[in-house]
């Protein structure tokens, strides 16, 4: 599988991308970091007579470099950045009109899922809701009328893949696109568009940021059609991010290969850590080979990710009592910053859905989500192990 390569001769791999792609010496300066253009307007030469920003709604510098090595990592030529991950969701949103339908997996991000719910069928979108780890499903929801089918992969909490490549050929033979939600790959792990995906999103609050210091999100397409659209609309509906929020996120996005190596190394000993306690009934992770959507990851990405969820053998009690007892763990909504997180889907990222459909996803009362951070793994497995001793002696 490709690396996200670029066919415009720009540096083949993506350690080296991150760092010079859009990063150039600042023209006017030298500086030779990224500067921070904070500032709203540009002064033209004469009327009309300027040097490629106008207005910052419209175009930044600061926020260019960082879409520019967003978009050199997914592979596409045209990147969008946004003022937060759902503002960049509902931005490629904008891709479709009232009238047109949307086939999305039902294992779904559940701000997303709010907004395929409760706010865009007022503007007349119809969206049928299906389970894309089976395609099958997918293909049996297309209409004449389907412009989109949206997924996500590995979905959260569950971390279950969904076939990119058989959802984007069912997409292209109903003269749709393909969206992919990166957000828990990343572009490090998993390149949706080479895959054949249309276009990718991300919430950049997680991994690409991945310091927990910065909210936004992005579109990334290759096809010029899009791009046109996507910048049309963006700057029409204004979601766009500060000078001093792209550069945090580009700051980030820098070092995002480090930290990709050493959240999925810790990933993998937290897992079989987990797997070796007898409090935890089940572990969910995409690198053990038991799990489900193991070949299916081995085939599409290029590792398994920072994410691992559990299932304790026990009760609400037991899970809200391991999730409180954590040291290192902070108890908290978000993923992917260097920091350790720990989770409750049952009420806290997934509180919005009804009880059937988190059973349906696979989501119980027992269920615990870790975002594994950079930490040393050792210190790790000893917070999960006070963890679990102390919630089963607090019975
Ligand atoms: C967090 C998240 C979003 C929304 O991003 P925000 O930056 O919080 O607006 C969208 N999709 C996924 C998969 C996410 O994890």
């Amino acid at each position: 599988m490709s690396n996200g390569k670029r066919s415009d001769g720009g540096p083949d791999h993506f350690e080296t991308r991150a760092i010079h792609v859009g990063q150039s010496a600042d023209p006017a300066t030298g500086s030779t970091i990224v500067p921070v253009y904070q500032t709203t307007t540009f002064t033209q030469d004469s009327v009309g007579k300027h040097r490629g920003y106008e207005y910052s709604r419209s175009s930044n510098p600061t926020r260019v470099a960082l879409e520019d090595a967003l978009a050199a990592l997914e592979g596409g030529r045209h990147g969008f950045a946004y003022a937060s991950g759902m503002a960049a969701v509902n931005g490629a949103m904008q891709l479709v009109s009232g009238g047109d339908h949307v086939v999305v997996a039902d294992d779904l991000y559940g701000g997303t899922y709010r907004l395929f719910d409760r706010v865009l069928p007022r503007y007349g979108v119809e969206f049928s809701f299906v389970d894309a780890t089976r395609p099958e499903e997918v293909r049996k929801a297309m209409r004449d009328t389907t412009r989109m089918v949206w997924i996500e992969s590995p979905t959260n909490p569950m971390l279950r893949l969904v076939d990119v490549a058989a959802c984007a050929e069912i997409a292209r033979a109903h003269d749709a696109r393909l969206v992919v939600d990166n957000t828990f790959a990343t572009p490090y792990l998993q390149n949706p568009l080479a895959l054949g995906a249309h276009v990718v999103v991300h919430s950049t609050t997680k991994y690409v940021g991945g310091h927990s210091d910065v909210i936004g999100g992005a579109v990334i397409v290759d096809d010029d059609e899009s791009a046109e659209h996507l910048q049309f609309t963006r700057n029409a509906t204004g979601g766009v991010p500060g000078p001093w929020d792209s550069w945090l996120t580009l700051r980030g996005l820098r070092t995002l290969s480090l930290r990709m190596r050493e959240h999925q190394a810790n990933a993998e000993k937290v897992a079989d850590f987990c797997g070796s306690r007898d409090e935890i009934a089940a572990v969910h992770y995409p690198g053990l080979p038991d799990h489900p959507g193991h070949d299916l990851a081995s085939r599409q990405m290029r590792g398994f990710g920072g994410m691992v969820t559990v299932d304790l053998a026990g009760d609400t009690n037991l899970a809200l009592r391991f999730c409180e007892s954590t040291r290192l763990f902070s108890l908290a909504e978000s993923l992917g910053g260097v920091e350790s997180l720990i989770g409750y889907p049952w009420t806290m990222s997934h509180g919005a859905f009804s009880p059937e459909s988190k059973r349906a996803k696979g989501i119980t009362e027992a269920t615990v989500r870790l975002s594994v951070g950079i930490e040393h793994a050792e210190d790790l497995c000893d917070d999960i192990a006070q963890a679990l001793d102390r919630a089963v002696a607090a019975k």
